[in-house]
């Protein structure tokens, strides 16, 4: 066996344990989706067919990788295990079985602006007012409903969900929730809640059904057990029941989706679920240095719920974790780019062993400049993906009306795409003959003379005869034929072709680049169906990531922390580390958002495998104004000890910087919760390196305070009274600090001594 030979002892114990349950709940990089690769090769080499295994991952990209290191150890039988997310796993599966509920097989997923325009138009036919039932707060309760398995008739009739809607003025969701319902059903299409809510639909009512799938998967692993959802842990309950072997991998110090519905009570319920089951810990961290390791746990250890574990690194101590300080987000991006390129030429690295991890996508931004500034070859990953752009999500749509005319959302989309004489109006009344008659709009345009008047009907019948000929065109050709032809004789490569402008130009290459995709589709030789409808099927769980099949280009990864999760790099820049940014302005109410914040901060440091730099910046744009920034709490949680401080960039100077102790001001204001008890805080925090109060350090009496008089704040160090301006109690006062400029303080927070 001497492929287990990588894995140590406690970790080949839990390779070798593959029957009954398994779960495994350790701390970052310590091997657990190692192990989980190790297993699927370790079942096939004893015997098991790579046909009865099931492995749920995270993302699609770290299926795809662990599906070429299985296929590494134990050869080509690897791509026959049922490997993805959930999402990608159980969309596969309803294509088989949808029938059964009701639906097309060739349903089509709704993303998320499919759902929302939806929510529009029923909110519209409903006459609600679209701020109190904003499209995206209807779609996220509808989303918590499905992920909790509340269907819009259990909904209705849940007195609790009915009180609450009402006494917040919203009684009209359940019914919503219903027209949503009714609306997707009737366009034969499922949104990405459905894939999973449906799912256990299908596995609950349909005996045989599940029956079929317990015996097929006899083998379940799940990584990242500790971000599934109520939905998902149900479906793997399901599946699981006959043969319990079902192994779990998580850390709850890395659950980072709780807003989303993951629940750490599956953790918990687990053993619950499972009496007989065997559990295995995970103590050394091969990924990172012991600084990193370090700072990791100390950053954990600020959060009360959690459950507690050693993690320990045996690599070499490292470098020290390096904080920089910039003046502004654009500094801030010149900083990282300029430490990137030193690090690069000082240490011979290569641009793929950088990763730039931000809280939000908007932070992209400064980072990009500066990358592009200095000739550094970057990729973002995630944020608007190649398949939500404009014009591919109208040739799919094309797409997606050929395959399922019902599909309501694609005909809205392109019936009148390129221009032919299809008005809004038409539109509206195609869609109310629909509703009358109760069939699809499609049905209405195919047999326009009798449910339109003549004057429209003729572009409507010629659009509906045009779709009725795709669908003849794609039994016969292959996928990148049918695609070409599609696009050719819709008119939109024309359309496309015409816009001679920059970004006209732009979204015929895109066009382009899909149709190579498709092509590249077509010539596939490991699978055995290569029609457009089966690239069709989950291209809407498509991400950048995924279509980027150059995964060993040499460039810096640029990243929101939510999707590194499970990612390493040699060398990690964290950045944005402000408060009010990181952790988010929403976080602030409730410990238990706070922590989460936090273990996102756990999730973020330890990316990194030898050396981790941290960002803050003084001042930072935000909705076009220019506003100061306060260091971000974590940083003071972090000890000292491990920390190599940079605060030499420029303080902010000029009238233009606005800052009010919001941190104080906030803390004060809200007693239900205060910061985490730092007792190290006055010799380890970074602020306080700054400046160390003087001995016995108390606030002074303010009311007197005078321009240009001398005083000393307690983390903020010596400074001179500049200006004072407002009128009691809320009087702010400009002072310029010696150690780090010029700052404005709410006087009745200020922690402040005369001097
Ligand atoms: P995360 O919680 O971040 O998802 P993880 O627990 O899944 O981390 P892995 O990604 O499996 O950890 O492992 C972290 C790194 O350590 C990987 O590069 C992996 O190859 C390496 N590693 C794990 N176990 C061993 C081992 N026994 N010997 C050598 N390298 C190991
Ligand atoms: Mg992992």
């Amino acid at each position: 066996m001497d492929y287990l030979q990588g894995l140590n002892p406690e970790q080949q114990a839990a390779v070798k344990q593959i029957n009954g349950p398994v779960m495994i709940i350790a701390g970052a990089g310590s091997g657990k989706t190692r192990v989980i690769t190790f297993r699927v090769a370790h079942l096939i080499r004893n015997g098991v067919d790579a046909f009865n295994i099931l492995v749920l991952t995270f993302t699609n990209k770290a299926a795809r990788e662990m599906r070429e290191r299985i296929n590494h150890l134990v050869g080509p039988d690897a791509k026959n295990i049922w490997m993805g997310t959930f999402h990608s796993v159980f969309a596969k599966l309803l294509r088989v079985e949808a029938d059964k509920i009701g639906y097309p097989n060739n349903f089509t997923i709704y993303d998320t602006d499919d759902s929302k325009s939806v929510l529009r138009a029923i909110l519209k036919e409903m006459n609600l007012d679209d701020k109190l039932y904003s499209p995206n707060f209807v779609y996220s309760r509808i989303s918590a409903a499905k992920n909790n398995l509340v269907s819009w008739q259990e909904y209705q009739k849940n007195e609790q969900i009915q009180a609450d809607d009402f006494s917040s003025g919203r009684g009209q969701l359940g019914v919503i929730y219903q027209n949503y319902a009714t609306r997707c059903y009737r366009a034969g299409a499922m949104d990405f809640d459905d894939l999973l809510f449906k799912t256990n639909e299908l596995l609950k009512n349909y005996p045989e059904v599940l029956n079929k799938y317990q015996h097929k998967f006899k083998y379940l692993m799940v990584d990242e057990y500790q971000d599934t959802n109520f939905s998902q842990y149900l479906i793997v309950k399901r599946l699981a029941a006959v043969n319990e072997n079902i192994c779990v991998v998580g850390d709850d110090a890395q659950s980072i989706y709780a807003f989303r519905g993951a629940n750490i009570q599956n953790i918990l319920n687990f053993e619950k679920d499972y009496p007989d089951l065997k559990v295995f810990k995970l103590e050394q961290n091969y990924r990172s240095t012991q600084n990193i390791v370090n700072v990791a746990n100390s950053i954990i250890s600020n959060n009360k719920e959690q459950l507690k574990k050693n993690v320990f690194s045996e690599k070499e101590a490292g470098d020290k974790i390096k904080v920089m300080r910039a003046f502004s987000d654009n500094e801030e991006g010149k900083l990282v780019a300029e430490s990137i390129m030193q690090e690069r030429s000082t240490r011979g690295l290569k641009w793929h062993d950088f990763a730039i991890l931000y809280r939000t996508n908007a932070q992209s931004r400064s980072m990009e400049e500066a990358l592009r500034k200095m000739g550094t070859p970057y990729k973002i990953y995630g944020g608007l993906s190649f398949y939500q752009r404009k014009e591919i999500k109208d040739l799919i749509a094309y797409f997606r009306l050929t395959f399922n005319p019902s599909d309501e959302e694609a005909l809205k989309r392109v019936i009148n795409y390129p221009r032919r004489g299809i008005g809004d109006t038409t539109v509206d009344r195609i869609i109310v003959s629909a509703d009358q008659h109760q069939i699809t709009p499609f049905e209405v345009i195919i047999n326009p003379s009798k449910y339109l008047d003549g004057r429209t009907s003729a572009s409507v019948g010629a659009f509906a005869t045009m779709i009725q000929s795709f669908q003849v065109i794609t039994k016969t050709q292959t996928a990148y034929e049918s695609a070409l032809h599609i696009a050719q004789h819709s008119g939109l490569l024309k359309d496309l072709y015409e816009d001679k402008s920059v970004e006209g130009l732009n979204r015929y290459e895109n066009i382009q680049e899909l149709l190579n995709g498709i092509k590249e589709f077509s010539e596939r030789e490991d699978i055995e169906e290569r029609g457009l409808d089966v690239f069709m099927q989950d291209v809407a769980l498509l991400t950048n990531d995924d279509k980027d099949n150059n995964a060993n280009a040499d460039t810096v990864s640029l990243m929101t922390i939510h999707s590194s999760k499970g990612l390493e790099f040699p060398q990690v820049y964290v950045v944005g580390l402000e408060e009010n940014l990181f952790p988010s302005q929403m976080s602030l109410n409730s410990r238990t958002d706070l922590e989460e914040e936090r273990r996102l901060f756990y999730v973020a440091t330890t990316r990194a495998e030898n050396k981790l730099t941290l960002s803050y910046a003084t001042s930072r744009f935000k909705f076009g104004t220019l506003i100061s920034c306060e260091p971000s709490r974590f940083l003071d949680e972090i000890d000292a000890r491990y920390l190599d401080l940079d605060l030499t960039a420029k303080p902010v100077t000029g009238n233009d910087a606005f800052f009010s102790d919001e941190r104080t001001a906030w803390s004060k204001g809200n007693d239900t919760f205060s910061k985490p008890k730092q007792p190290t805080v006055k010799t380890t925090s970074i602020l306080a390196k700054a400046h160390v109060p003087s001995a016995g350090f108390a606030p002074s009496d303010t009311s007197n305070l005078q321009v240009g008089m001398d005083v000393e704040h307690e983390r903020f160090g010596f400074g001179k009274v500049i200006s004072l301006e407002g009128n009691k109690p809320d009087i702010k006062a400009t002072i310029f600090f010696k150690e780090i400029g010029q700052k404005q303080l709410l006087l009745k927070f200020a922690k402040l001594r005369i001097i």
